[in-house]
């Protein structure tokens, strides 16, 4: 089957029955009906449709090479700068969707299987080679929603911990048979766990001496053992006029168990071979052009929040004042700097010795170093100029009581109506205080790692000898 549309899409994963848990109780009926999950399940659904409009077909999707028929444009292995635009236009398209809220919309995970595949002369062992190459084509053909899981409880962090405790805690690997290797244990987290089609399992990237913590897998959502623990929902209640983003965008989070789950041999990539998985992330363009998906939808979402932010200025008129000029302006820089290095990425792009076309790794180190940064400041300017404004807002409910004509007066503002206002005051508000807002910060400091090691990572791979030589010429000169 080629690319999907939405009621597909929410079709597979209700036939699926994955076992997904909430506040103590297991999904038991269709889960795209569920409160904690249709919300969500609805916007992802809506971007498989987008996908299958005629007027869009050519934006996202492709010809397969290996049917001919159309697949989705994120699976696009890039061999020239113009399929890197391509790339580019598909990613910005459904981010638009989302205002850039959803930031595990299934291009995310299509970009890693596609940059996996390219480099996939870097999994040591020819089998894991074979499996994946097969998974990528597997996934792209069949348009497949994934999830995947990185990093390992956060039980003890110290550098000098072992993970060696009798108990299961980091989901490892207990045994194999002639079926495959068993895993028992736990990993961290999934972002969008339970609402996907199938799961990728990593390893979580360092030097892994214990092999039995080093495997790499995919399988689907509803395996035997497989369980998602989700934290609570953040879409309260899903009236879009109180929880303009919430209600649509709360991608879930859950932890992922492993109950003896048994991986059958055919969906195993890597086992017990530490230096394949390292590789894996620092010699395949895995980084570059994660990033360069990342970066991408990183731009739409700053152009939504200066969209809010200058309407906010608007509509109570505080554009005259100086500090509030200058805190737009941090933005409207923050959002040139992104697409500078976006653009900068594809125009410098090369071939890696595959023959595929990498965008240039340095400009997008920089935006990775950079966004986590820049959002947390985002929000700070959202608070500093909505002020109260972002708690005087009652609910929809209340403008359709007997209070209607109070509110609409005492709430309207220089441009607006009450009932306008607070719609927009509400939508900043779901932006930079709810739980929701919470999350989405949360989400830009830590998706792809701690910043602070993330930093690590770019000044080890950045280099900067030329200017080290400039200088030392410049001493000697003078
Ligand atoms: C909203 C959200 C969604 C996410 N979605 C996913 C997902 O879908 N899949 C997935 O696999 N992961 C996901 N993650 C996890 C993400 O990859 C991790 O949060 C990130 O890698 C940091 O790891 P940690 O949370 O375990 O923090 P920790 O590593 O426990 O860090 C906690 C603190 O200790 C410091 N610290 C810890 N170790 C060191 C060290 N060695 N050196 C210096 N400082 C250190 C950190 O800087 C940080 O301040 C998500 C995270 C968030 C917040």
């Amino acid at each position: 089957m080629p690319c999907v549309n939405g009621q597909q899409y929410i079709n597979r994963i209700d036939h699926l029955k994955s076992n997904v848990w909430i506040n103590g109780q297991k999904v038991t009926g269709n889960i795209s009906e569920h409160s904690s999950f249709k919300g969500i399940m609805k916007s992802q659904a809506s971007l498989y449709d987008l996908q299958c409009r005629k007027d869009m077909i050519d934006i996202m999707t492709y010809l397969s090479p290996k049917t001919n028929e159309r697949v989705g444009m994120s699976f696009l292995q890039p061999k020239t700068r113009k399929d890197l635009e391509k790339r580019r236009k598909m990613i910005e398209t459904w981010a638009r969707q989302s205002a850039g809220m959803m930031g595990r919309s299934p291009d995310y995970m299509n970009t890693v299987l596609m940059s996996f595949s390219a480099a996939s002369d870097l999994f040591s062992d020819p089998k894991g080679k074979g499996n994946f190459v097969k998974y990528y084509e597997y996934c792209r053909e069949n348009d497949l929603s994934l999830t995947h899981t990185f990093i390992n409880p956060q039980v003890n962090r110290s550098s000098n911990y072992m993970d060696n405790s009798n108990e299961d805690i980091s989901a490892r690997v207990i045994d194999k048979n002639e079926n495959g290797i068993i895993v028992q244990g736990a990993r961290l987290l999934a972002t969008q766990g339970g609402i996907t089609d199938e799961i990728l399992v990593f390893p979580p990237g360092g030097n892994q001496v214990d092999t039995s913590l080093c495997y790499a897998f995919a399988i689907p959502s509803n395996l035997p053992g497989l369980k998602f623990l989700c934290r609570e929902s953040f879409d309260y209640r899903h009236d879009e006029y109180d929880h303009p983003l919430s209600a649509r965008f709360d991608e879930m989070d859950a932890v992922v168990v492993f109950d003896h789950c048994e991986v059958p041999w055919e969906r195993v990539f890597i086992y017990g071979d530490p230096f394949s998985a390292s590789l894996l992330y620092s010699e395949s363009g895995f980084f570059p052009y994660q990033i360069h998906q990342v970066t991408t939808k990183n731009v739409v979402k700053t152009e939504f929040v200066l969209g809010v932010l200058q309407s906010i200025v608007d509509t109570i008129n505080i554009g005259e004042y100086q500090h509030i000029q200058e805190k737009i302006v941090e933005v409207v820089m923050a959002l040139e700097t992104l697409k500078g290095f976006l653009i900068s990425s594809e125009t410098s792009a090369s071939r890696d010795q595959w023959g595929f076309m990498v965008p240039d790794r340095n400009p997008l180190y920089a935006a990775m170093a950079y966004f986590p940064k820049i959002y947390p400041r985002f929000i700070e300017i959202m608070q500093l100029i909505g002020a109260s404004g972002l708690v005087s807002i009652p609910t929809e409910r209340d403008f359709h009581s007997i209070n209607q004509n109070e509110l609409n007066n005492y709430l309207q503002s220089a441009t607006l109506k009450g009932y306008e206002r607070v719609k927009l005051f509400r939508l900043a508000s779901d932006l930079c205080i709810s739980a929701f807002g919470g999350r989405q910060t949360l989400y830009e400091r830590f998706f792809f790692g701690d910043s602070a090691r993330l930093s690590g990572t770019v000044y080890r791979e950045y280099d900067r000898s030329a200017y080290v030589d400039w200088v030392k010429k410049f001493l000697h000169q003078s």
